[in-house]
């Protein structure tokens, strides 16, 4: 037990004082000791493992002049150790191989046939990614899925993924061809409103990250800790119903938010306006075009931002009487509503909801692109999952 703790204890100020270099490059071990508050010469025996394990270099001691050095800036050694990242979507896997200091160093698109998601993920990690990367560089993978990610029953559940490819033994597949290698599984949302926490320095301890992808997911952090992990099983906001006679949704349940503002319902919309627009030769709208036109000032793409407002916005004002967050971040393809959504959703939140919450409530778009997904994969894996006093091999992380 004793030992146990003292793993934990060494782990987590290894991670600390891994993070303060990134925060600062270049810091000094000096530094290092005041911002942790750990001791000298602890501090000095930890930097000397990560210099060893290939996390860090000490920039001062690393240069072979002699003259004018500083013996003591610590910075992050990149092209040395790795995350693989594969998003799994309806009909493509996305492979990122990710430093974990922040950098793509390789990228690959994978169109499904008949493999599972499973049996295709392993098929690219052992005949593509170990090809290209020794083993002992690459830390662990994540797995980024838009979906519902059951830890106890090890199951995956997912209303947008291809259900055919997405088999019950998706789990045994998994751990049965990844037995060296850790792998998390982790829900897409999560993964992007981290990277917005982290990438993006979010301060607020209490923050909902709304994502607007082929779906609709919220990312809760409660005092700086992500709700439920990265699983979405405690939120699952894309199915709250803002219409319970509406249209029926995969999910089971009727007039989920997803169904009826998601991308796939704004051409109806646009065409009930009766408003002429040049949008209705489009077959496929998107966020993107409803936020460009509306603010050239199309009509009827106004009227569309204003029905999505009008379903949004109670369900939003909900969210914030249940957890109250103090700030919302709308992040992936939301942001292309642009600008007149968001004033149109700051205004109506004035009157909607329960106002002492929602007087000092601040909504903005996310401030990262749309990679943002696969960073933030890696660091929480690195983060969350990754441990420095353990063997990482056979092990498989839910969220
Ligand atoms: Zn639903």
């Amino acid at each position: 037990m004793k030992l146990v703790n003292q793993q934990l204890i060494k782990n987590n100020n290894l991670k600390l004082l891994y993070n303060l270099i990134h925060q600062e490059q270049g810091i000094s071990r000096t530094q290092l000791a005041r911002l942790s508050q750990l001791s000298k010469t602890t501090v000095s025996s930890l930097v000397d493992e990560l210099i060893e394990r290939n996390f860090i270099y000490d920039s001062g001691t690393e240069e072979n002049g002699a003259i004018g050095r500083n013996p003591n800036s610590l910075q992050l050694k990149s092209g040395e150790l790795y995350v693989v990242v594969m998003r799994w979507s309806e009909r493509e896997i996305e492979t990122q191989v990710i430093d974990i200091c922040g950098s793509t160093v390789f990228q690959l698109l994978t169109v499904l046939g008949s493999r599972s998601y499973g049996e295709e993920s392993a098929q690219i990690f052992f005949h593509t990614i170990l090809e290209e990367f020794p083993s002992q560089q690459l830390l662990g993978i994540s797995i980024v899925i838009p979906a519902m990610i059951d830890g106890e029953r090890e199951e995956i559940f997912s209303t947008t993924l291809n259900p055919s490819l997405l088999t019950p033994d998706t789990i045994s597949i998994l751990r049965r061809n990844f037995s060296q290698f850790p792998v998390a599984l982790l829900n897409d949302t999560a993964c992007t409103a981290y990277a917005e926490k982290i990438y993006a320095r979010v301060s607020e301890q209490d923050f909902a990250f709304i994502n607007f992808d082929k779906g609709i997911g919220a990312t809760l952090f409660i005092r700086n800790v992500m709700l439920g992990q990265a699983t979405a099983s405690y939120t699952q906001f894309g199915h709250y119903s803002v219409n319970p006679k509406g249209r029926l949704c995969s999910c089971g349940n009727h007039g989920c938010l997803e169904i009826t503002i998601g991308e796939d319902a704004l051409r109806e919309q646009l065409l009930k306006t009766g408003t002429p627009t040049p949008l209705t030769a489009l077959l496929e709208l998107t966020y993107a075009d409803l936020g460009t036109s509306a603010t050239y000032g199309d009509a009827a793409a106004q009227k569309v931002i204003q029905y999505i407002v009008e379903n949004f916005s109670p369900a939003l004002a909900n969210l914030v009487c249940l957890v109250h967050p103090k700030l919302i971040i709308i992040g992936g393809r939301g942001k292309e509503l642009g600008a007149v959504f968001l004033e149109e959703l700051q205004k109506s939140l004035k009157t909607t909801g329960f106002q002492k919450m929602m007087s000092s409530l601040q909504v903005r778009y996310g401030m990262l692109d749309s990679d943002a997904c696969f960073k933030g994969a890696m660091k929480y894996f690195f983060d969350i999952h990754f441990d420095f006093t353990q063997t990482m091999t056979a092990k498989i992380f839910f969220g």
